[in-house]
Formats: structure tokens, sequence, C-alpha cells
């Protein structure tokens, strides 16, 4: 009996009821361009409007308590596996994130969770289906030995077995070495309906060497390759996210035309000073980013948990980097790439960093990012029209940044979610 309530419940919550009833918000303050304005705002229909209509269902008195859209997650790998399906999408609503997008996922994960996502009524996941690379390289080594069921403890001596190995070829990654290939299986994967496309770019001033070394995993697309799956990705209307480590891989990417980086260049440096010239980026390429409009995903939890020879210069590394490009007016996203984790650990590296304002921040994780992830959709913004997605704060997140960590209340499409 009971199952059958919450089966009944569950009809009426997913499909009837959702989306077709008006709420009243009521002395909420509500972000608007960067300022905290008091007024009412009204869900209709699962859009926000801020003219009161006839008929309304019910009222809420948010006793002057602060709306923000939420949060967004531009780069996990997270969301294609059945087991963390008990625990994780809860987990990012929990902390008020209500997009995400997997930047390299398994396919056939996608295919059967895409579904579970399609619904007003859960976050919102966008996938980017394989990742694009060379033959072994990156991520091949984040796939194939965990899909041959190997520990880490034993990959170097079976080096030769997972070298040889491609269980998870053309489901996690694709390999594209020829113009051939990019003939041969581009079209496959493009059928499948990726929402976006992610290359890899390793060192690729060097990758011919790289190609034919023995190290697994250390090499990404050709720059010809590269222009050649961008053009396709542009063909089908699809933004282009890149992984790159040099300042060489961020300016060629950028000039094959790249919409966004899934990490800041030399976020893999280790601070040794000898090195840093490899990634830096100087004022000429950064205004060339500006000028093509391109996003960058820092990913700052992993560009500090690299191991480091010299922490306080990779710090001041990644300061330099993103306090030029923002005052330059770049788009700067948050995301976490840390698996099976939600956006929070990333957030407060936005934060400890201490060099962005709390509105500024606001505009990364609740506007930028979610544009980026769904550029289709009316989101990000707290305005008549929009989708009436929001989070409730205690307190005022512009007086402390920390207050959006107090949520209250979370809505989507004007409804309470739990
Ligand atoms: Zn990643």
């Amino acid at each position: 009996m009971r199952l059958l309530f919450t089966y009944i419940i569950m009809i009426c919550y997913v499909s009837n009821c959702f989306g077709q009833k008006n709420t009243a918000f009521v002395n909420a303050n509500i972000l608007i361009e960067g300022k905290f304005v008091k007024k009412d705002v009204y869900a209709i229909n699962g859009m926000f409007s801020f003219n009161r209509p006839e008929t309304l269902d019910s009222i809420i008195d948010l006793k002057g308590q602060y709306i923000i859209p939420p949060f967004a997650d531009a780069h996990t790998h997270n969301l294609d596996r059945e087991w963390q399906m008990s625990f994780l999408p809860q987990n990012y609503l929990n902390e008020g994130t209500f997009y995400v997008l997997n930047l390299t996922s398994k396919l056939d994960g996608v295919k059967l969770l895409r579904p579970v996502f399609e619904k007003d009524s859960t976050i919102d996941v966008a996938f980017s289906h394989q990742g694009l690379t060379s033959t072994l390289g990156h991520p091949f080594m984040a796939y194939e030995p965990f899909k041959m069921g190997l520990d880490v403890k034993v990959w170097d001596d079976k080096e030769e077995e997972i070298r040889k190995s491609r269980l998870d070829e053309n489901n996690s990654y694709i390999f594209l070495d020829t113009k051939r290939d990019v003939e041969k299986k581009l079209p496959g994967f493009f059928a499948e309906n990726p929402d976006v496309v992610k290359v890899f770019l390793i060192d690729s001033e060097y990758y011919t060497e790289n190609y034919h070394n023995k190290k697994m995993g250390d090499n990404g697309l050709s720059l010809p390759i590269l222009k050649e799956t961008i053009k396709r990705a542009k063909a089908h209307n699809l933004d282009v996210f890149a992984h790159i480590e040099t300042a060489y891989d961020f300016l060629k990417a950028i000039e094959a035309g790249v919409n966004y980086f899934a990490h800041m260049p030399g976020y893999g440096w280790d601070g040794d000073i000898q090195s840093k010239k490899r990634y830096e980026i100087s004022d000429e390429v950064m205004d060339l980013a500006i000028k093509r409009d391109v996003g960058i995903i820092p990913t700052l939890g992993q560009a500090f948990n690299y191991p480091l020879k010299d922490s306080i210069q990779k710090e001041k590394f990644i300061k330099n980097f993103l306090i030029r490009f923002k005052n330059k007016g770049g788009r700067i996203l948050i995301g976490s790439d840390a698996f099976n984790k939600t956006l929070s650990g990333e957030i407060q590296h936005f934060i400890d960093l201490n060099i962005f304002t709390p509105n500024e921040l606001l505009k990364i994780f609740c506007h930028d990012t979610p544009k980026a992830i769904f550029p289709n959709r009316k989101i990000g913004k707290i305005e008549e029209f929009y989708e009436a997605n929001f989070l409730v704060l205690k307190e005022n997140p512009l007086e402390d940044i920390n207050a959006i960590k107090g949520i209250t209340m979370k809505v989507k499409k004007g409804y309470i979610m739990n």
C-alpha cells in the first residue's frame, strides 16, 4: 500500500504536476544585476515573472531571505555510472548545484542514465560522450586499466597487456591519428548526439615525439586533426572543450577555434621556476583569448593537488594568470574535475584564492558556468521568462560569500526540491 502511495506521488511529482502551478515567493531579496532588490517573484508554469498572476496555488513567505540562481559544475566525469546514482545527484542538489557537465563520459553509461536526468525534477546533466585523443593518448590510462579490472599497484607489471587492450575504446575514448580515422569514426560519434565535444592536447609542440615514445597517456590530438575535429563539431553546432597543458597548447587551441578550456594552462606545472616559461601566457596571447571569447575552467583543486616542488610559486602563478584574465574581461568558469565528488570543494578553492569579489564569484558560479553548459536555455538569472530555478540563502552572500553554504530552500521550475 505504501509503495502504491509513493508511486502515485511520484507520477504526480514527475509528470502531471510539475511545471503547472503558480507560486508566489514573497518578501525576497533577489539578486538582480549584482545587487539585492527587495521584491516578490512568481513562478508561473515553471518560469519567473514579476507580475502577480490572477490565480495563485501557494504563497511562500521568504522573510527577507536572499535568492540567487543555482550553481553549475562544468568539469566532472560523474553521473555516467550507475553506482553513483544512489548518492551523487542528491549531493549535488544539497549543495545547490543544479547543472553539471561531464567532460569525457562512458557512452554505455550515458545511454543508460541520460533519460534519468531529462526531467524537471532532477539536476540537469550534459555529456561530451567519449574523449577524442590519439592512440594511447590521455585519457587512455584513466579508463582502460580500470576497465580491465587492474589495481593501480599492478599497472607497471601489466604494462604490455594494458598497451594492447582496447576494452573501453569507442566507449570512453576514441583514437584519431589520421584524417582517415576522422572520416571513419567521427560520423558515428556525432550520430550519438553528444552535448559538447571534448578534445585532448598534451604538450602538442612535441606531438610526434610523444606519439612514438613508449609512455602511455602522455599525448593528445595532433594539431591538423584538432582543426579537422573542430570543423566538424562546428558543423554540428557543438562547442569544443579542450584539455591542455602548456602555453603552446593554449595558443594553438585558440587559433584552431576551441571554445572552452577544461583546465587553465600550467594547471599541472610543479612550480619549478626552470620550466615556468612553458606555461606562462603573454599579454598578446591573452588578448587573443579575450577576442575569441574563450571560457576557462581553471580546476583549482587539481592545480593545487599536483605534486609540487614549490607551492608558493604555483599559487603566485595561478593568481597572476586569473587576475590578468579577469581584468581583461575574460570568462572564468567553475568545474571541479574531482571524480566522485561534487562542486563544493572547488567553490572553497575559489573563495580561498581571495582574488574575486563576492559579486564576481556569484557571476562565475551562478551565471557564466550555467550558460556555458546550457547555452540555449534561459538560466543563470532571476529575470522575467527565465526558468524559475533558484536557491534561497539565509544571509547576504555579497556581505560574506560563505553565505552560499547556508541554503534554506532549493527551487527548480517553481517547485521546492528536497
Ligand atoms: Zn577531467
